[in-house]
C-alpha cells in the first residue's frame, strides 16, 4: 500500500487509533505513536498496518491497540506544547499529576498524560496479556532504524529478535520516558526509532517494525506474506549494523542554551578524538575519545545535545545474564558503604566515596542502571526484580 505524507490525516485524532482482535486468545500488544507531536510517522504507520491486517483477522491471536500519544502537539506538528510528554513518567511525577493538588491550570501535556494513563490502565486491567508495549519515534538527524531498550533480561531476550541495532540502558540518561514507567510495572516495553522525522521511509520502517512485532509476539503467523516482506525491509535498511550498543556519554543542554550541531552527522557515524561536533553558547564542542555518535540534535526543542555510544561485547552480555540469574547483586550490601534503599530491594544506596572505586560497568553487569544522587549517596536501581518474567515463560521467543 502506498504511504502518504507523515503530516497528513492527523486532525481530530482519537486517542485509540484502531484495535485488532484475533479469533483466538493470545498476547496484548500496545503501540503508542506520536508521544512527540513532531513525529507523526508512527501514527500513520499504525493506521496503515492495522487497516491492512483487518483483512487477515481470521489468522490473528490476541489483541493489539494503536494509541496516539500527544494529540494536541501532533495537530500542531510540535514536539510538545508546554512540556515534553515523554519526560513526565517518573513515579513521583505520575503520582503528582494524578493527585492534581495544584491551584494552577494544568499544562496541555498534563491533560494528555492523564488521558494516556487512563487508557493504558484500562487496557492493563481489562486484558489478559502477556503485555507488550512499543513506543514509536523518529529522530531529528538522519538515521538507520534502531531500538531503545531499558536493560533487563526480559527486554533483551525479546528485543534481540529484531534485525536492527539496539541501544541498551537508555534509562540511565533519560528522565521519565513512558517506556521506563511501563518497565517499572514489569512488562516488556521498548522504543523504536524509524528514521528522520520528515523522511518518507520512516513510515515504511515503522510498518516493518509493527509487522515484525505482531509476528514476534505470536499474534500473526511468520509465514504470512505481509510479515515476511516487512521483516525483510527492516533487515535491508539497517545497513549491516546490528547487535547491542550502550551510551557512555551524554552531552546535556539547558533550555536556554544556544546549540548548533555541525551539519552531516547521522546516528552510528564514527567520530574521532578532538573532532569539533557542535557549537555550544558560541564555544566549540570536542570529544575526548573515538566513538560513534548517537541522537545529534538538529531541532530547536530538546535538551539532549548528543550521545556517544560503543558496542557491548557478547561475553559481557552473557556474563551479566548469568550473574543476574544467580542474583549475585544480593551480596552487595555485605560491602561497607552499600545498603538497600528500600525494603523492596530493587535499589541500592552506595556511599559516594565507595562509588568512585566501582567502574560503572560493574553496576551494569549486575543489572543496576538508572542512578541519582541522594544525601551524598549514589542511588542505583535494578529493573530485574520488577520484571514479570513468569508472564512470558510460555512464549515461543522466551525459549529461542
Ligand atoms: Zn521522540
Amino acid at each position: 500500500m502506498k504511504s502518504v505524507s507523515p503530516k497528513s490525516k492527523l486532525l481530530k485524532q482519537p486517542r485509540i487509533i484502531d484495535v485488532l482482535e484475533g479469533s483466538e486468545t493470545g498476547p496484548t500488544l500496545i503501540f503508542v505513536g506520536g508521544i512527540h507531536g513532531n513525529e507523526p510517522a508512527g501514527v500513520q504507520a499504525l493506521r496503515e498496518v492495522f487497516k491492512e491486517v483487518h483483512y487477515v483477522n481470521g489468522l490473528l491471536k490476541g489483541k493489539a491497540f494503536a494509541i496516539a500519544g500527544n494529540i494536541s502537539a501532533l495537530q500542531k506538528g510540535l514536539r510538545y506544547i508546554d512540556q515534553d510528554l515523554n519526560r513526565m513518567w517518573t513515579k513521583e511525577s505520575v503520582e503528582q499529576h494524578l493527585e492534581n493538588n495544584s491551584e494552577l491550570p494544568p499544562t496541555q501535556e498534563a491533560i494528555e498524560m492523564r488521558e494516556l494513563y487512563d487508557t493504558l490502565q484500562h487496557i492493563l486491567k481489562t486484558e489478559v496479556g502477556p503485555f507488550y508495549f512499543f513506543d514509536l519515534h523518529t529522530t531529528s538527524s538522519k538515521t538507520i532504524p534502531f531500538l531503545t531498550v531499558n536493560d533487563n533480561l526480559l527486554n533483551r531476550r525479546f528485543a534481540k529478535q529484531y534485525p536492527a541495532p539496539i541501544i541498551l540502558g537508555i534509562e540511565e540518561y533519560l528522565e521519565g520516558p513512558l517506556l521506563s514507567y511501563i518497565n517499572e510495572l514489569g512488562y516488556v516495553a521498548f522504543g523504536f526509532e524509524g528514521g528522520q522525522h520528515d523522511d518518507s521511509k520512516a513510515i515504511e520502517n515503522h510498518k516493518a517494525f509493527i509487522y515484525c512485532s505482531l509476528e514476534f509476539c505470536g499474534m500473526l503467523h511468520h509465514q504470512h506474506s505481509l510479515v515476511e516482506t516487512n521483516c525483510q525491509i527492516l533487515d535491508n535498511c539497517c545497513e549491516g549494523i546490528s547487535g547491542m550498543f550502550e551510551i557512555f556519554q551524554h552531552y546535556k543542554l539547558r533550555e536556554s542554551d544556544q546549540f548548533i550541531m555541525q551539519p552531516g552527522y547521522q546516528n552510528f557515524s564514527s567520530v574521532t578524538k578532538h573532532e569539533v561536533l557542535a557549537s555550544h553558547n558560541g564555544k566549540p564542542v570536542t570529544i575526548a575519545s573515538n566513538a560513534k555518535i548517537f541522537m545529534p540534535l538538529y531541532q530547536h526543542q530538546g535538551t539532549d545535545g548528543f550521545f556517544l555510544i560503543k558496542p557491548i561485547p557478547n561475553f559481557f552480555l552473557k556474563l551479566s545474564a548469568i550473574l543476574r540469574r544467580w542474583k549475585i547483586h544480593h551480596l552487595l550490601p555485605i560491602l561497607p558503604g552499600v545498603r538497600w534503599a528500600s525494603a523492596k530491594k530493587d535499589a541500592l544506596l552506595v556511599n559516594r566515596k565507595l562509588a568512585r572505586f566501582f567502574a560503572r560497568d560493574f553496576f551494569h553487569l549486575l543489572g543496576y542502571r538508572s542512578k541519582t544522587m541522594k544525601n551524598n549517596h549514589l542511588v542505583v536501581r535494578n529493573r530485574e526484580s520488577v520484571a514479570k518474567t513468569k508472564l512470558y515463560k510460555k512464549e515461543a521467543w522466551f525459549h529461542a
